[in-house]
């Protein structure tokens, strides 16, 4: 694919790393790629950050057609600037747009133009412990029509943002409250898929979880409000009687990569790791005769997530007396080592850039 590179006359300076925090700050340039269903993906340029110009009746705008990706690179001891496991990224991104009737991006193109991006924005990766540079892409459905009809012009694009440490104050387990009312997703929606729409609709329940002092709420499935499906906007994992149990990807979890990568991790190091059915139920005789020993939530922006408390209906429960598990300590220790480069990555989930 042939992208056209309109640098900036006016570069911004490299924010100081103690004041990043999480998606505020963002790069000099950004990726943009067009689609229509004659021509295909056309048209890829890397031009300077700013505003876009959309038509009022976009697609995305009225009908939640948007879906998105978010990854890092990671600045390692020797100056290198490496990614993790981008390809499967690029894959949960076709899967997302075939569920919601946009273009797919051919692997090879998608993974050729997010180097050539991140490659010319590497400069931005701070090397600051704990801090990355956060990439985003994402595609919205741009029609300029007001009618429900499949998408015949989309835009992709990529946008980055230097990020500061999650665990600045150190790893502190987080309050959990179980959501009983709202649900995020069911089998048959958009579940998997990663898309605006699933966040929209999970703001009410965050919101009010908040208010009531908790940091996020753990989803039970929607049809029976009965089995864990995920936490916030992480998986969610148990070690209950010494194995680790997870949520299988039921069509209405998102399959993340931390997740995949965390049940890697373990199975190679000889865990049993059950992915199967977990109902509240299981999990509150768990709770109560205190052999559920670890519970934590995994996604790329805070790796692993202790979870040191959970309510349900009112019962507070107190999980591994608040504190960041063995286990959950572990995968972090494991999965930063790796994509920071401090270990050796046996698994080949880095790509170093050029
Ligand atoms: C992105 C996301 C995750 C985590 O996926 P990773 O690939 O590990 O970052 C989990 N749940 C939801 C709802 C997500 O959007």
């Amino acid at each position: 694919m042939k992208i056209k590179i309109v640098k900036t006359s006016s570069p911004k300076e490299k924010p100081d790393p103690s004041t990043l925090g999480f998606g505020k700050i963002f790069t000099d340039h950004m990726f943009i790629m067009d689609y229509d269903v004659d021509k295909g993906w056309h048209d890829a340029r890397i031009v300077p950050f700013g505003y876009l110009s959309i038509h009022p009746a976009s697609t995305c705008l009225h009908y939640g057609s948007e879906i998105f990706e978010g990854l890092k690179a990671y600045r390692r001891a020797d100056g290198k600037v490496q990614l993790f496991r981008p390809l499967e990224n690029i894959k949960r991104m076709n899967n997302s747009a075939e569920r919601l009737c946009l273009p797919q991006i051919p692997e090879d193109v998608a993974l050729e133009v997010l180097t050539t991006f991140v490659e010319l924005e590497q400069d931005w990766t701070p090397s600051a412990p704990g801090t990355s540079l956060y990439l985003r892409p994402f595609m919205i459905g741009n029609d300029e029509t007001l009618g429900v009809h499949a998408v015949h012009h989309a835009t992709y694009m990529i946008i980055a943002s230097p990020v500061g440490s999650y665990y600045k104050e150190g790893i502190n387990p987080v309050r959990i409250m179980i959501e009983d009312q709202d649900v995020r997703a069911v089998r048959g929606g958009t579940g998997y898929a990663k898309c605006g729409g699933n966040y929209a609709a999970s703001n009410r329940a965050g919101q009010r979880a908040e208010e009531k002092g908790y940091s996020q709420v753990l989803w039970l499935d929607g049809v029976e409000r009965k089995y864990i499906e995920e936490v916030g906007a992480m998986n969610v994992m148990f070690k209950i009687k010494g194995k680790i149990v997870t949520p299988y990807l039921s069509g209405s979890i998102l399959p993340g990569i931390t997740r995949k990568s965390c049940i890697e991790v373990l199975k190679s190091e000889g865990y049993e790791v059950e992915e199967r059915l977990l109902s509240v139920d299981e999990l509150s005789q768990a709770m109560t005769d205190g052999t559920l020993e670890e519970a934590w939530g995994c996604g790329t922006a805070a790796v692993v997530s202790p979870i040191g408390e959970l309510c349900y209906k009112q019962h507070r429960y107190i999980v591994n007396e608040g504190k960041i598990g063995p286990i959950t300590q572990h995968l972090y220790d494991t999965l930063t080592g790796i994509q920071w480069g401090k270990i050796e990555d046996k698994f080949g989930w880095t790509m170093p850039l050029k």
